[in-house]
């Protein structure tokens, strides 16, 4: 295929913050974006040209609206597998395929995957019942994290569990679901690398921002990250490892622990543009939405430069609440347009520069 002409329709699984956000620099570099996703009311569809409301299931419904688009992206990992592959078995063009959200789906698979490119993870094991957890829970020094193996994000689906705790407890609080055990990392800190990859195979990786989360929920992102030049490296490295086994077009995310050594143990990536790389259309010369945008339409990526120091600040649900023109005085604001400020939900964020 060709590189897309700008006026050139991008299709967007999705209808979240990300998807505004990518909508919005899409928009910038001159093609329509159209949004299909089961919400009549999203943050993405107010900034879009086009919206189509249906099911992820509904694969006729998914299929007319593909007709429309000239490509399609998606703006968050649990897309129905069926759905991406229905779409490409239509002739539809998607970046960045169906296996990213295959692999990245599943903890167990994921991490499999991982350790299959070369890159380190903590130590886990496949929990189907409680009966599970005694074996694997004392190999790792007598502390895990039981999780969902599949939909848990910003730490919900999680139980920390300890040798001895009521496993039968926690994981039914898990609603029965197959999990994963995982050994408890005593990690310094959390680091996570944004990497784009064109359709050549070329990649470039934006400086890695240092994660701080509250709650499993990501509340700041500052960069520099303060690794040392050959574990940032590494980490680079093994990103686009990863986006090379996925065959990769677009922005993903891999989220590491860095032990006290050095040592990268990869948490898990995402593959779309990510939370962590907020503070990238401000402090540097492309942002990530742009760049997922230019590798989706067949563009060359852009520069990663970074023009100064800088910190992201998640605002999570009442945060959200002080007037925005408070909030605006305090960095630069971006509000997600969300209805309602749930605990915890992600409403919008700051970006400040920080030298
Ligand atoms: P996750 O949903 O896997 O991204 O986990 C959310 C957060 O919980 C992570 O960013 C870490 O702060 C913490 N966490 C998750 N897994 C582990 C682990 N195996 N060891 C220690 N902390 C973890």
């Amino acid at each position: 295929m060709t590189a897309l002409k700008a006026g050139a329709t991008i299709g967007i699984l999705g209808g979240g913050q990300l998807g505004r956000m990518l909508g919005s620099a899409a928009a910038a570099l001159g093609f329509d974006i159209s949004i299909y996703c089961p919400e009549e009311d999203c943050p993405a569809a107010r900034v879009a040209a086009q919206h189509t409301i249906g099911a992820y299931t509904d694969t006729d419904a998914l299929i007319a609206w593909a007709k429309t688009c000239d490509a399609i992206t998606y703006e968050f990992e649990n897309v129905p597998v069926e759905a991406a592959q229905a779409l490409i078995s239509a002739g539809a063009l998607v970046r960045p395929g169906a296996k990213p959200l295959e692999v990245s789906q599943d903890r167990i698979v994921e991490k499999t995957f991982l350790r299959d490119c070369g890159i380190q993870t903590a130590d886990f094991a496949q929990i189907d019942t409680a009966a599970d957890v005694a074996g694997p829970i004392e190999q790792f020094g007598g502390e895990g994290i039981l999780k969902t193996r599949r939909d848990g994000y910003d730490g919900k689906g999680q139980a920390r569990l300890e040798l001895g705790d009521d496993y039968e407890a926690a994981h039914k609080a898990l609603k029965h679901a197959p999990c994963i055990l995982e050994a408890m990392v005593p990690f310094e800190f959390e680091v996570s690398v944004i990497v784009a990859r064109d359709r050549a195979g070329e990649s470039i990786c934006f400086d890695i921002p240092r994660n701080e989360h509250v709650n499993g929920i990501l509340k700041r992102s500052v960069v520099p990250s303060d690794l040392s030049a050959d574990v940032a490296e590494r980490a680079g490295d093994a990103a686009k490892a990863l986006a090379d086994a996925l065959d990769y077009v677009g922005v993903l995310a891999l989220e590491f622990f860095v032990l006290s050594d050095g040592t990268l143990l990869a948490n898990e990536f995402a593959p779309r543009v990510h939370n962590s790389g907020h503070w990238t259309p401000e402090a540097c010369a492309t942002g990530q939405f742009e760049q997922h945008m230019r590798a989706v339409a067949g563009w060359p990526l852009g520069p990663v430069t970074r023009y100064h120091d800088v910190e992201m600040l998640n605002l999570l649900g009442e945060e959200a609440l002080v007037p925005p023109e408070v909030l605006a005085a305090d960095g630069i604001l971006t509000l997600y347009g969300k209805r309602d400020a749930k605990p915890g939900r992600k409403m919008g964020h700051l970006v400040r520069r920080r030298s």
